[in-house]
């Protein structure tokens, strides 16, 4: 999305509406490779004043995710509207919103995204999926159903 300077710096404090579609095919997120599908829809209203940009910012979009419990792969309708102040001393005629397109999409994406709210994850000590089976045989979450603030006054002890 490139945004034309002219009219704005011709018209300060003037509100000017904006809506258009970023392609961002995939973004690199904390550890996580995350690929988007369809255009990043942005929307929102801009005004310039004393060679700063006043920007409201709505991004829409889907991405693909691993859900953050049992790795399931997932579809995040994700959306976040933002405020953000642009200095433009030294840009010329066009500004390329891409970056805070970008950074949108980073702020609405979920930390910890989830297949469903209650997704019973993936057991850290045998690893079994328990949204489809039980613990393996002689897995030791089931063998020590102990609380782990016990076992640490146990140690203590
Ligand atoms: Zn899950
Ligand atoms: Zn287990």
């Amino acid at each position: 999305m490139e945004l034309e300077l002219r009219r704005l710096r011709a018209a300060p404090g003037r509100q000017f509406s904006l809506r258009g579609q970023e392609v961002i095919p995939s973004l690199d997120w904390h550890n996580e490779r995350v690929t988007l599908e369809g255009a990043v829809t942005a929307v929102g209203s801009v005004f310039y004043q004393e060679e700063q940009l006043y920007l409201t910012l709505e991004v829409r979009g889907k991405a693909h995710r691993i859900c953050s419990r049992c790795l399931a792969e997932l579809v995040e309708e994700f959306h976040h509207r933002d405020f953000w102040e642009i200095p433009l001393s030294g840009v010329g005629a066009y500004l390329d919103l891409r970056p805070w397109v970008e950074s949108g999409v980073r702020l609405a994406l979920d930390p910890r995204p989830l297949c469903r709210p209650d997704c019973r994850g993936l057991c850290p000590q045998c690893g079994a999926d328990l949204n489809r089976e039980g613990h393996r045989p002689g897995c030791q979450a089931v063998a020590r159903k102990v609380d782990p603030r016990l076992a640490k006054l146990k140690e203590l002890l």
